[in-house]
């Protein structure tokens, strides 16, 4: 048998970590709902959905049949000049379900990002306004780790190194809010002050992008409905193509299936990926409107949508897709949100005034977030890693983003074992500032 642990060390690059400082990867050999187990056979509560993307549990038995089914009949296929019940039958609920018209399938987040903006783009251009080129995006977005997406994305902090070589972004103020900010009014109108100043050069403006209700990588910073709402009238009134990036924000993280679902105006363009297989595989969305779809239709290619990735809507990814979706009306997945989010709300009321060891609390559906006060602020501050460790040592897999610690676990999981996380994180941040 293989040594795990050795051939890793000694073979694998791991995403998003500094080698050399960082404690060894843990082997998981197994997960059943909110549970990972260890080759050591600890049990681990998965806090953060393995990334964002885990949704009904994990190795849910209903959408593991419906890959393995699916994989018998047919695994794979090219997706230029054919089709497949799969994804016709995904293209058809999201569309539905998100109230668009047509679906681009891709293979991840930042493809879904990459998509719409050249999406935007190509549309102004089809169209003979050539000049519409520039996207507009909000300081703290996080969109994805290809160039495109790093370029809308850049002030999250973790693009240093490319900087040069991103194309030129204009970036929006985001006034995020907390439990009990009395400065969000102030700060979202002058932040609108400076959307209005922005589109006063809309005849330039391709596109605006945002995470709507929740910045995800920046910081789980959150934002209201009514600002929001505000962006997207100002910009579409502009004639600016609305992107939301609802890669983390998709299949009912915020509360309801999309962000998008709490908001009156409707972005032009919607990009999903993560949680849209329930977390199996990987496949990402971007969903647009007829009138976009229109703008690429000529009778030579010239006008078409030169973009396409290998895996474009794998039929195991869409297999998975589908039977997600079965499982949010089956086991009533959205309906259970309201009790998850009254317990973030009591343990983070407990965590604020009774101990005194968080502050600027938020809430928004299954995700909660607060701010570590002692702490040096930022994604490099060493109370995150500390933090994690000590989490691990009580068998919680939480991964702060530096100061910043969220819970974001799998809508399935039980109010007890919610609760249960809760008061072991409760302990273990008091004992991660005793440590540092
Ligand atoms: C994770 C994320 C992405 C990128 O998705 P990948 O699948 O990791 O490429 C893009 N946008 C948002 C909002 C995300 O949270």
């Amino acid at each position: 048998m293989i040594d795990v642990r050795q051939a890793d060390s000694a073979h694998v690059w791991h995403p998003f970590t500094q080698a050399k400082t960082a404690a060894e990867n843990i082997e998981i050999v197994r997960g059943e709902g909110p549970w990972l187990y260890s080759a050591n056979g600890d049990r681990i509560l998965d806090l953060i959905s393995s990334w964002w993307v885990n949704i009904h549990g994990h190795a849910h038995p209903r959408i593991a049949a419906a890959i393995g089914e699916q994989a018998q009949r047919l695994e794979q296929v090219i997706f230029a000049g054919m089709t497949h019940a799969p994804a016709a039958k995904l293209a058809k609920r999201l569309t539905g379900l998100a109230r668009f018209d047509r679906v681009f399938f891709s293979d991840n987040g930042s493809t879904s990002v990459e998509v719409a903006v050249k999406m935007a783009m190509q549309t102004w251009f089809n169209r003979g306004f050539t000049a519409r080129t520039r996207i507009l995006a909000f300081e703290g977005g996080y969109h994805g780790d290809t160039f495109g997406a790093m370029s809308v994305g850049r002030t999250s902090g973790f693009h240093a190194p490319f900087a040069s070589s991103l194309f030129s972004v204009d970036f929006l103020p985001y006034p995020a809010t907390f439990f009990g900010d009395d400065t969000v009014d102030a700060r979202e109108a002058a932040a609108l002050e400076k959307l209005d100043c922005a589109l006063e050069k809309s005849s330039e403006i391709a596109a605006l992008i945002v995470e709507p209700l929740l910045q995800g990588a920046g910081g789980m910073r959150m934002s209201r409905p009514v600002f929001i709402d505000a962006v997207v009238r100002r910009a579409q009134d502009a004639g600016v193509l609305v992107i939301f990036d609802e890669v983390m924000t998709g299949f009912g993280r915020t509360g309801s299936l999309f962000a998008a679902d709490r908001l009156t105006r409707k972005p032009d363009f919607l990009c999903l990926s993560k949680g849209i297989t329930g977390g199996f595989l990987p496949l990402g969305a971007t969903l647009c409107r007829e009138e976009t779809f229109a703008a690429f239709l000529a009778d030579d290619f010239s006008a078409a949508f030169a973009h396409g990735h290998s895996y474009t809507a794998n039929p195991l990814a869409c297999a998975a897709a589908n039977a997600s979706l079965d499982l949010f009306a089956e086991e009533g997945t959205l309906d259970r949100l309201p009790a998850l989010e009254s317990v973030h709300r009591d343990a983070l009321t407990r965590l604020v005034g009774d101990w005194g060891v968080a502050a600027e609390p938020r809430v928004v559906g299954s995700v909660a977030a607060f701010r570590i006060p002692s702490a040096e602020r930022g994604y490099a501050s060493a109370i995150g890693l500390t933090l994690r460790s000590v989490c691990l040592k009580s068998g919680l897999l939480v991964r702060p983003l530096g100061d910043v610690v969220y819970l974001m676990p799998p809508l399935s999981i039980s109010v007890a074992d919610l609760e249960w996380g809760w008061d072991r994180l409760s302990h273990s941040v008091r004992e991660a500032l005793r440590v540092l």
